[in-house]
């Protein structure tokens, strides 16, 4: 089967900010994008995206998760780059309206239709290195994806990294493209000199998270994760499993972690350590590995709460369990 995101519906959605407005949103070819080789995005950066899904239900219904959520993240993370201020009513009508025209190519659980909102500065100005971008253009791009656990649910190996991290920390809760490419060489070392999977970015000894996604640990009824601030990606799939977890009667602690004390947890049987993020949701960790040591976390495999946490957030997506606290829009 193709790479998750390497295919893509013929069309999506396009607005262009000039002239300090919103031209009106159009839906065109997905193929192409006309720029100028000096645009502002090609130099400096001035990037950021959304990854968000829509599912299908059993009776045909087309129906994103959590969207209002997305847009907000959308326009935050375009306000910090300042890049020109999305207008919330229209990304989101362009979502609609994108996922509408294709409402007949969402596929059937476990897959889904991934959405990709993308905002990129698009003046032709390479002076402009400590300026903004005067023009820009967002749009909405459509991936329809399978399984993502269709090899089979593997559980990680995860480099915890007290050197390094995965971005500037003023940057940390922004979805830009240059935060990733920061990430990169990192993560391509650890999977080099130790098979690691990804690389957990603990600075100063304390976690903050991976390349692109959030980090939970669950002890009996406890689930353990950084209190958000200004150095990490707010993730949408994290505050949705705190939420389920609360709602199974769970403990939740929103607080900061030390290398020392994940260890410490890791040893204890029972113990799960995840992975949350839109693509794959929970991922079970099974091995730490630190200053060259190997640590298994609980029994080294998929974990029971992992599964079950997740089971419980794709029973609402895919229409099984009901929608409590209104985060599907219905599309058609
Ligand atoms: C997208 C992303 C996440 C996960 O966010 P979700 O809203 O759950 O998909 C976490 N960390 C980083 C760095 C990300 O880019």
């Amino acid at each position: 089967m193709a790479a998750f995101g390497s295919v893509f519906m013929p069309k999506m959605a396009l607005a262009t900010f000039e002239n300090d407005q919103w031209s009106e949103s159009q839906i065109v070819a997905s193929d192409s994008i006309s720029l100028h080789p000096g645009a502002h995005v090609l130099h400096y950066s001035s990037t950021c995206f959304e990854g968000l899904k829509a599912f299908r239900h059993e009776d045909g219904s087309v129906h994103v998760f959590r969207m209002d959520q997305n847009v907000k993240r959308f326009s935050q993370s375009s306000d910090l780059l300042s890049l020109p201020k999305v207008d919330d009513a229209q990304i989101s009508q362009m979502i609609v309206d994108i996922v509408a025209e294709y409402a007949s190519d969402v596929p059937q659980p476990p897959g889904s239709m991934y959405i990709r909102p993308t905002h990129i500065g698009t003046e032709a100005a390479v002076g402009k290195a400590a300026a903004p971008s005067e023009s820009s253009m967002m749009y909405v791009l459509l991936s329809p994806v399978g399984d993502y656990f269709a090899g089979g649910a593997k559980a990680l190996r995860l480099l915890l990294d007290e050197e390094g991290q995965r971005c500037a920390p003023h940057m940390g809760m922004i979805k830009s493209g240059g935060n990733y490419a920061s990430a990169l060489q990192p993560t391509l070392k650890a999977k080099a000199d130790y098979r690691a999977d990804q690389v957990l970015f603990c600075p100063n000894g304390y976690i903050t998270e991976t390349g692109a996604a959030n980090f939970l640990i669950v002890d009996g009824n406890e689930i353990i994760t950084k209190a958000l601030d200004s150095s990490f990606l707010h993730g949408v799939t994290r505050s949705s499993i705190l939420q389920i977890a609360s709602d199974l009667g769970m403990t939740i602690s929103e607080r900061e972690i030390s290398v020392e004390e994940l260890l410490e947890r890791a040893a204890k049987p029972g113990v799960e350590a995840m992975l949350s993020g839109t693509a794959a949701v929970l991922t079970s960790v099974g091995t730490l590995i630190h200053n060259g040591k190997d640590y298994t976390v609980g029994s080294g495999d998929t974990g029971p709460m992992a599964q079950k946490l997740r089971q419980a957030l794709n029973d609402i997506q895919w229409g099984k369990a009901p929608d409590t606290h209104g985060w599907l829009t219905k599309i058609a």
